[in-house]
């Protein structure tokens, strides 16, 4: 049961229209590198295909019918687009969703320290990483700091071309004979994962008393003070994410590839919004949820688990004159579900840890993962043979190129998306989204037929399930 590779079936127009959405992609993911500045250029986007702020129409009472599309935002962080269909709600949603959130080094609250005349941030890792890809390459810094008046500052330092980027540092090979015996996960420790931000001391003309006891911490502090207003106390309360620094790129002679940071999951979060922002008029309310915290577990307010997309959904329902606790169950019962997150693409490199007839082929299409999970699909939506059966018509019927796939052979290992938590509903909801190689590195690969299909996907998943 080969599929066919989805590159052979382009046209002229097809190929426009892939390289214009892969064009647009590389670009969002290039300058949205927290789940932050996701939501505020996926905001901005929606706004512009006629999105509205939910929370003003509740705050109006104002009436939502058919054809109206709002947008809802949760502490920053997560979004849910809303687009009204004909039917009922009652009836149920075709649902999209993606996280934003990627495997980074977040800032300790209390992060800044001097040692050998180097000042430096201490991080905490988040999600899923590999310790030794992030030291010896360049890094940028992301996010807000808030301050007790109530301001925000956003940091955004390492992306232009004049920023100054910082570094985690390794250690040389000469000294490393004791380093290189030990395993790859004990190689780097993952509390050395501290950032260097400064090697210059502040000078203080006079007597040698006014020199502060830590000068090159110092100088750190007189910068951020004078860039942005902020005091070292500030770091209590900022969020500022350590990841590479610099733009994805087309990768290949052929440019049939895009490497970046962050393509877990915004891969299937740009491809989903750009399908929920694409479709108009639909008869089935369309929703897409570009959620935080699935890297660590979809747990917080931010993440899968809480009850914001519940709410969100109540509320909309309440403003199409439908307030009743029944109704909204069976919305929520009757709804499908795309739940998309990235696929482990097959690798000849590492081809022992796949099998290779149901494992992701780059280029050959949106991936659908009936089940994920590890030892025995532990912990996964294992999705009912009936929807995957309406799935692969919708996808047939719309020509997207497609493949079903396993997260790695038996044993390998394992993984969790967010399908399970809105399954918990009683909706049908399936994993599926765009396969990728090195998956939680700091440069992952996709292929842009995959991106594509994945739109196509999206779209006729909105417009018929
Ligand atoms: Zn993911």
């Amino acid at each position: 049961m080969e599929r066919p590779n989805a590159w052979k079936a382009y046209d002229e127009a097809a190929l426009a229209e892939l390289d214009q959405l892969c064009d647009d992609y590389r670009a969002f993911i290039s300058q949205n590198k927290t789940e932050r500045e996701c939501v505020v250029s996926s905001v901005k986007l929606a706004e512009a295909a006629g999105y509205v702020n939910l929370a003003d129409a509740v705050a109006e009472g104002r009436e939502l019918k058919a054809g109206d599309k709002v947008y809802a935002v949760s502490h920053n962080k997560t979004l849910m687009l809303v687009n009204l269909g004909t039917q009922p709600l009652e009836q149920g949603m075709n649902i999209l969703g993606a996280h934003i959130d990627s495997p980074r080094l977040d800032l300790k609250q209390n992060p800044l320290y001097e040692a050998g005349d180097m000042a430096y941030l201490d991080t905490h890792y988040y999600g899923g990483v590999k310790a030794y890809h992030w030291v010896a390459t360049p890094l940028a810094l992301h996010g807000v700091i808030c301050k007790k008046d109530g301001s925000t500052v956003t940091v955004a330092v390492g992306e232009e071309a004049g920023d100054p980027v910082f570094c985690i540092s390794d250690l040389l090979i000469h000294l490393a004979s004791d380093q290189m015996k030990k395993p790859a996960s004990e190689a780097v420790d993952h509390e050395n994962l501290d950032v260097i931000v400064g090697g210059r001391p502040v000078v203080i003309e006079g007597s040698d008393d006014d020199e502060p006891k830590e000068p090159v911490k110092q100088m750190l502090l007189d910068i951020l003070k004078e860039k942005y207003d902020v005091e070292e106390e500030d770091f209590l309360s900022a969020e500022l994410e350590v990841v590479p620094a610099g733009p994805a790129r087309d990768m290949g002679f052929d440019r049939s590839m895009i490497l970046g940071y962050g393509q877990d999951d915004r891969v299937c979060a740009y491809t989903s919004l750009a399908a929920q922002l694409a479709v108009e008029n639909v008869e089935r309310t369309s929703c897409t949820l570009l959620v935080d915290k699935e890297e660590i577990g979809s747990v917080g307010a931010s993440g899968m688990t809480s009850r914001f997309f519940e709410n969100t959904v109540a509320e909309i329902m309440a403003l199409t004159g439908n307030d009743s606790p029944l109704a909204l169950r069976r919305c929520l019962a009757s709804s499908r579900m795309l739940s998309s997150d990235v696929s482990a693409g097959f690798d000849q490199l590492y081809a022992d840890r796949f099998e290779k007839k149901n494992a992701a082929i780059m280029g050959h299409g949106l991936c659908f993962n009936k089940y994920t999970g590890s030892r025995g699909k532990s912990g996964s939506n294992d999705a009912d043979a009936e929807y995957l059966a309406l799935v692969r018509d919708i996808m047939d019927e719309a020509g997207v190129a497609f493949q079903t796939c396993e997260l790695g052979r038996i044993g390998a290992g394992g993984g969790g998306t967010i399908a399970y938590i809105l399954a918990e509903y009683g909706m049908q909801v399936i994993d599926s989204g765009v396969a990728v190689l090195s998956m939680h590195s700091l440069y992952e690969v996709t292929n842009k037929a995959d991106v594509y299909e994945a739109y196509r996907g999206y779209k006729a998943f909105i417009k018929r399930a």
